[in-house]
């Protein structure tokens, strides 16, 4: 059964990296209109040309703080809108957290007073560093809430509690998925996180800038899985978190060996200060997304690497 067939959608956070993915897929599986809105804080507006000509389609440029203004009907919203990359929220302390609380309310409110399922994008973060290994979502998480990445943290974690008492207090229908660090085409190439970092870094022949010893891991799933995995997602009734993510798990020294292996260039290793308060490991629990979604990543970090290149061959 294709759930989103004929459904009016509005992707908060659209013109985004992850947003503007979300917004094809929802179109591909036929539904009836696609509003994305975004005040482009990070996102890009050259992230939605593919779909200048459909017209289902419709951009919106709002900050989501203020009421959302959507007049028509509306079934579904996701809520992807808020900065993601640790070196963008460096920039926009208050704005992320004003974007993750605030905001996230007045989707809540949209979705309250249109009937329309919510859908939240949560995040791996939501566990800090985390002290269990892998992270199912029964752990709770090990979060400094004075800790530079803590406006981001906090701010998903009480995104998250806000969409539970919307959930009980409002019988708003809710999803939350916590997504895991995701990469492809469309990232921005200076947006700071290690992706576009590297592929830039091999593409220009540069040294790859590894911050710390690099022995620190992160998963990294291909942006066309973790959109299949938040499609199934809301298309489900769990309202329960779940994890959304690639449990191949690489070290920072072995990812850039891999994006070497990808672009074919790219110079020495350099390190460089670890941000405080970088989390040591990471790597999702995807039992859960298995068994409800039957969903699982398909492309492999040699597939998803060679794509990013090539998009990132575009913007060098
Ligand atoms: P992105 O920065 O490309 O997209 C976020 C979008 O939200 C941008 O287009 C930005 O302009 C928009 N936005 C920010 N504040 C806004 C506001 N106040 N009003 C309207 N629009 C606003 O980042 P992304 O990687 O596509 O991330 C999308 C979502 O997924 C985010 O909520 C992020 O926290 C979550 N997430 C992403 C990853 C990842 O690895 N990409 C990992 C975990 C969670
Ligand atoms: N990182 C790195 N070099 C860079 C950028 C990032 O070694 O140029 C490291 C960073 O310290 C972290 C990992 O890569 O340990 C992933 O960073 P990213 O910002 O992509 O995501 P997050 O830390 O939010 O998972």
């Amino acid at each position: 059964m294709n759930t989103y067939r004929g459904k009016r959608i509005v992707v908060l956070g659209g013109a985004g990296f992850v947003g503007s993915h979300l917004c094809e897929r929802l179109l591909a599986a036929d539904a009836e209109a696609v509003t994305a809105v975004d005040n482009l804080a990070t996102g890009d507006e050259r992230n939605l040309v593919g779909l200048k000509n459909e017209a289902r389609f419709d951009f919106v440029k709002h900050d989501i703080c203020a009421p959302i203004p959507v007049r028509s009907p509306v079934d579904f919203v996701f809520n992807l809108a808020s900065p993601a990359s640790p070196a963008d929220y460096a920039v926009l302390w208050l704005e992320t957290m004003r974007t993750g609380s605030e905001g996230t309310l007045r989707g809540l409110e949209l979705a309250q007073e249109k009937k329309a399922i919510f859908l939240q994008a949560s995040t791996s973060e939501i566990y800090g560093d985390p002290l269990v290994h892998p992270q199912p979502e029964s752990y709770s998480g090990n979060v400094d809430p004075t800790r530079p990445r803590s406006v981001y943290d906090e701010a998903k974690r009480y995104g998250e509690a806000l969409v539970s008492a919307f959930r009980r207090s409002r019988g708003v229908s809710t999803r939350i998925v916590r997504i895991f660090n995701t990469y492809g085409p469309r990232m921005r190439l200076n947006d700071g996180r290690v992706v576009p970092a590297f592929v830039g870094q091999a593409l220009r022949g540069e040294d790859f800038t590894v911050f710390g010893d690099g022995k620190q891991t992160r998963s990294f799933c291909y942006v066309d899985d973790m959109v299949e995995g938040i499609a199934r997602l809301g298309a489900s009734d769990v309202a329960d978190p779940v994890n959304i993510g690639n449990p191949d798990e690489r070290t920072m020294l072995e990812f850039a060996e891999a994006v070497r292996a990808a672009a074919g260039g790219g110079g020495k290793i350099v390190h460089q200060p670890l941000p405080e308060g970088d989390p040591k490991q990471r790597k999702p629990d995807i039992t859960r997304a298995k068994a409800l979604l039957g969903w699982e990543p398909k492309v492999s970090l040699v597939d998803g690497l060679a794509k990013t290149v090539a998009f990132f061959k575009t913007r060098v």
